[in-house]
């Protein structure tokens, strides 16, 4: 399912922080949003998840407008991996996870044995399977992390949208978790803030600065030294390994 921001512009009070911002992804595509802190990666993608409404602009999936989608259906067609998860309730991990489904019920309908054993699936496909009774807030902030990408990947959506989904990983589940990612084969938008790692998965790379578009490509041809400077002010090299990944070497400040 493609997904489709166009023109999009967001003011906090008098200071506009999204410029009129055009991205896509289009179906089963990886796309990655890189750019510094405070260019308006999070701000962007609460737009697109419907946290936050674009002053103009407009949102589509395929070529229906969100706005005129209820949240319900939208969220049939689009699950969430925010970056801060807090809750009022102490929740356990399988009620968390099991939330996924709610876009799938009607009102008052309670968990079937099929909501349970798509949890379950979904527990165990981030690793987290011995966790289910647990207590969501006493778990580490990487293991909250992949519980909520559980409960995204219960949810079952063509459209997958993430903000910066690794930060709190060790390197081992960093990859882990991409790697399921970009498993589930759906349209995928993830602000990532480590430029090797979206090198590593994105098929796509949009480049956000001060609320604009600076840059847009594969990461090969994104990623270039004179880029990596214009966006980040800083010296970087790009090499290659013998599999052909590209690396990113950072030099030092200019
Ligand atoms: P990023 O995710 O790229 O780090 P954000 O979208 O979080 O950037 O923030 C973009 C800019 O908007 C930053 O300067 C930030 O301080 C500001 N900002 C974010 N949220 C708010 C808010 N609720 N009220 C006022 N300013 C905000
Ligand atoms: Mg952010």
């Amino acid at each position: 399912m493609k997904i489709t921001a166009k023109d999009i512009h967001l003011s906090y009070g008098a200071r506009e922080v999204l410029k009129g911002v055009d991205i896509s992804g289009n179906s089963r595509e990886f796309v990655g949003l890189i750019g510094p802190n405070g260019s308006g990666k999070s701000t962007l993608l609460k737009c697109i998840y419907r946290i936050l409404k674009p002053d103009a602009g407009q949102i589509f999936l395929e070529d229906t407008p969100l706005q005129s989608m209820s949240y319900k259906t939208s969220a049939r067609r689009m699950a969430v991996v925010a970056q801060h998860n807090h809750y009022n309730f102490d929740f356990s991990v399988e009620e968390i996870v099991l939330m996924g489904r709610t876009p799938h019920k009607k009102a008052l309908e309670r968990d079937n044995k099929k909501d349970y054993d798509i949890a379950r699936q979904c527990l165990e496909r981030v690793g987290m399977a011995d966790f289910a009774s647990r207590s969501f807030s006493t778990l580490s902030g990487g293991e909250q992390q992949r519980v909520i990408l559980a409960r995204a990947l219960a949810q079952q959506t063509p459209c997958l949208i993430l903000d910066e989904p690794t930060n709190h990983l060790d390197i081992t589940h960093q990859l882990q978790l991409m790697e399921i990612i970009k498993a589930l084969d759906v349209t995928v938008i993830s602000a990532i803030h480590d430029l090797n790692i979206a090198a590593m998965f994105c098929d796509r790379i949009f480049a956000l600065k001060d609320g604009c578009i600076v840059g847009e490509g594969t990461p090969g041809e994104l990623f270039t030294p004179e880029f990596i400077r214009q966006v980040y002010q800083v010296e970087a090299e790009v090499v290659r390994d013998s599999r052909g990944q590209m690396h990113i070497l950072f030099m030092d400040h200019c």
